[in-house]
């Protein structure tokens, strides 16, 4: 346990060795995948995980979105590349009591979820213990013909936009929440990059807040989110503010995290040109990236409001433990 310590300190401290990486390493370590050239071609790598009691509640939740989200959750992490899934490998840590039934539940509905993206299980390693239910999967991925979108690649003067609805993954219902249910946006998010050039894009996981702010850390920018606008899972409500001028919707959509929609960015001109839907998943312009504030190192979020005032937003999103 390395505490809430983690994944931002231990990253930056795994970046800090990124410029002495060999050539072949085109996207290095803090990006939604790594990219490495093989002779001619590239290949995108990811590795996530999912664990009792963190990503998921075993307890009230069918094994069968269990095994389904050990997969989808790195599946979102190819869309956010607008890459293609080309195979998967899992590492699974069983609970000594899960039994033979259920573990082959488990894995059909990990090789299930994965053939249905196209994206073979092709290997693994199972072990039994006494802790808690862990899948680990690393999905390999390739460009086929489109350039990878990072997150480094924000401008000031980007639109921002999302897909689908925000916030509220986890409330919403037992066994069909979003968070076990989700679509990854491949194709969507492929036929974005064809159509448009894209800057950055990532996928919401750990909240728009943080997800948006990795964005702008990478790329040496700041956003603006036009509060208004952001799509809430529920729609419009009608609850008091808070001192940021967040109904509690609007708090959701930007601080619950695991919504794996895709947040990206494009410039102006290629934003007028986007549609409201595509396969019906809505898009959505919710704000602007602007100039890093001269003197600041690290990236500010700033909200606006109707009215047009607005403040710097610094709760973060949903860290996993
Ligand atoms: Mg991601």
């Amino acid at each position: 346990m390395i505490g809430r310590m983690g994944e931002l300190d231990l990253l930056s401290h795994v970046f800090k060795h990124n410029a002495a990486l060999p050539g072949r390493v085109i996207i290095p370590p803090g990006d939604d995948m790594a990219m490495l050239r093989l002779g001619d071609r590239d290949l995108l790598i990811t590795v996530d995980q999912v664990a009792d009691g963190v990503h998921v509640n075993c307890a009230d939740t069918p094994l069968e979105l269990v095994g389904r989200k050990a997969i989808t959750r790195n599946l979102s992490d190819v869309a956010a590349m607008a890459a293609l899934p080309v195979g998967a490998v899992v590492a699974a840590a069983l609970p000594r009591d899960l039994g033979d039934a259920n573990a082959t539940r488990l894995f059909d509905a990990m090789r299930a979820t994965a053939e249905r993206y196209d994206c073979p299980l092709v290997g693994g390693d199972t072990m039994i213990w006494d802790g808690p239910l862990t899948l680990t999967v690393t999905v390999f991925a390739e460009p086929r013909g489109v350039t990878p979108v990072t997150r480094s690649g924000a401008k000031p003067g980007d639109v921002v936009c999302v897909t689908g609805r925000l916030g509220g993954a986890w409330r919403d219902g037992g066994a069909d929440a979003p968070h076990l249910t989700f679509e990854p946006r491949i194709a969507l998010a492929r036929d974005l990059a064809q159509r448009l050039t894209l800057h950055s894009m990532i996928d919401l996981s750990d909240g728009l807040a943080t997800d948006l702010r990795h964005v702008c850390e990478r790329s040496h920018v700041d956003a603006e989110i036009d509060i208004a606008t952001m799509p809430t899972r529920r729609g419009g409500d009608t609850d008091d503010t808070d001192s940021h001028g967040l109904t509690a919707e609007q708090r959701h959509a930007l601080c619950d995290g695991e919504d794996y929609e895709l947040c990206f960015t494009l410039d102006a001109r290629d934003a007028a040109s986007l549609p409201a839907k595509i396969d019906g998943v809505p898009i959505t312009r919710i704000g602007r990236i602007v100039a890093r504030a001269p003197g600041h190192d690290v990236a500010c979020l700033r909200l606006v409001r109707p009215d047009g005032a607005s403040n710097a937003f610094d709760a973060s999103g949903w860290e996993h433990a």
